[in-house]
């Protein structure tokens, strides 16, 4: 019997949780990964950066994995009728695989390993993605954290220990390995989808960058940041690698990926936030919703032109700068009163590093209504950003070219107006309460 690793959003060999886990145990591993038809069917645009992102990392896999006798596994199906058929296939003792804290993700993997066990197959999940999950970091009442600041505190506290940043040596037990002549490859055309030729960012970040983090992230212009969200996203990098990097040069970065775990267990504790706001009385507002004001916001013509930057780097290249994720966020739902859940998806249909749990974190955030979220009166003041971030316009120009020209539009709406209104609005949606 075999043993064999899914591998879901952790792209990668090395130091990794699950595999780590399965060599050790002692029988032959073969890696799987499958694209998920229940996901890519619901993907539109045949045209889609992760997809072609994943197809790359998958294929690098397999050549790894091919280079040491072995293969990556690849199907293209509805994970549960791929696990029928491997397990007629092959004989098979134990699945290992990395946790995932997304709702379809947590249903799916209770129905297959529910299944698993009807054939005598064990089903074992593992931390992976996160540096903290589920339980580890609670309340002095054992209760999960709603608010950043303290579960920052208690996180960082922990991460004193060395412990939880040690990588898995995989490499160590690759002999273990299950040996097979390759497997069969499926084509981006067989499952419908086109290559777009993109060039990803790399899986690294210099120490330049990490020692001027906290000086530079703020301001669009710049490269300031790392852009290692998709690879995050798809665990082409390992998060304990990274930490132990951010941990001696960048508090700062290294808060950043505790908002990462952050937003983690609140979607864990808390699956509702998927469709609703994480305060329920936030579900009362009533959003106009225009079908034009939607339409200007995703094609960045609003007349804002920090506004209309952002959306133009999101619709361009799948990436934007997070300072202006917030500003974009922050127009759409207080300015045009367009209702958070539809800038949601709009952000998870474009960006690359797309996360439910960091995305939807941010939009509630935006809205007010998330764990930790801005105060709804609070409106941002979008020229008064673009003037304190990109104060030479570096950034707008870069992707509004046509700013300060007769073609660019003025202001769709007047800011004190709609800081009144949306204040009004918000008022009345949570009088009851
Ligand atoms: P860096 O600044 O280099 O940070 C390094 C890593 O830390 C990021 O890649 C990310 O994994 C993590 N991180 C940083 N900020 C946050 C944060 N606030 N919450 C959670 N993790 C964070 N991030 C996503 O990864 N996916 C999303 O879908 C996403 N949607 C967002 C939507 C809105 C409305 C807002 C305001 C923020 C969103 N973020 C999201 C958080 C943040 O904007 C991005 O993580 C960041 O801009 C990605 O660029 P980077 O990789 O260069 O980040």
């Amino acid at each position: 019997p075999i043993a064999i690793v899914w591998h879901r959003r952790d792209l990668r060999l090395h130091d990794n949780a699950a595999l780590y886990y399965a060599l050790k145990a002692g029988r032959p591993v073969l890696p799987l990964f499958i694209f998920d038809k229940d996901i890519l069917d619901h993907l539109d645009d045949k045209r889609d950066r992760r997809v072609e992102f994943i197809y790359k990392e998958v294929l690098k896999m397999q050549d790894e994995l091919q280079k040491m006798g072995s293969s990556l596994l690849i199907r293209y199906g509805h994970p549960l009728d791929v696990f029928k058929e491997l397990t007629s296939e092959y004989t098979i003792a134990n699945v290992f695989t990395n946790y995932d804290y997304e709702t379809y993700a947590k249903g799916r993997d209770a129905e297959i390993e529910t299944y698993l066990k009807t054939v005598g197959v064990g089903f074992h999940g593992y931390k992976d993605q996160a540096i903290f999950d589920r339980d580890e970091v609670l309340t002095g009442t054992g209760k999960p954290y709603t608010v950043f600041g303290p579960y920052s505190r208690n996180w960082l506290g922990k991460l004193a220990d060395p412990f939880y940043l040690k990588a898995y040596p995989t490499e160590k037990y690759f002999d273990r390995l299950y040996q097979t002549p390759p497997t069969p490859v499926v084509t981006l055309d067989d499952m419908g989808f086109e290559p777009l030729g993109e060039n990803y960012p790399k899986p690294t970040v210099s120490e330049k960058l990490l020692s001027e983090y906290q000086k530079m992230r703020d301001y669009p212009a710049e490269r300031g940041t790392s852009e290692l969200g998709i690879h995050l996203r798809f665990g082409t990098i390992s998060i304990r690698d990274l930490a132990r990097q951010a941990q001696e040069t960048s508090p700062t970065f290294l808060s950043e990926l505790c908002w990462r775990d952050f937003y983690f267990q609140v979607l864990d504790h808390f699956p509702h936030v998927e469709q609703h706001a994480f305060r329920r009385e936030y579900d009362n507002i009533k959003f106009l919703n225009r079908p034009e004001d939607i339409e200007r916001w995703k094609t960045g013509t609003t007349g804002y032109p920090l506004v209309d930057a952002g959306m133009r780097q999101l619709n361009e290249t799948g990436w934007m700068h997070n300072r202006v994720r917030m500003v974009v966020a922050s127009f759409c739902i207080k300015h045009l009163l367009i209702d958070w859940r539809i800038g949601e998806a709009y952000f998870a249909q474009k960006l690359r590093d797309f996360d439910l749990s960091a995305n939807n974190g941010g939009w509630q955030w935006a809205a007010g209504s998330g764990t930790d979220a801005a105060p709804y009166f609070r409106v941002f003041n979008p020229t008064a950003q673009a003037e304190k971030f990109d104060p030479k316009g570096v950034y707008i120009r870069r992707w509004v070219p046509e700013y300060n020209s007769l073609d660019y539009p003025t202001p769709m709406i007047d800011h004190a107006f709609a800081r009144q209104r949306v204040v009004e609005v918000y008022k009345e949606g949570l009088k009851n309460y």
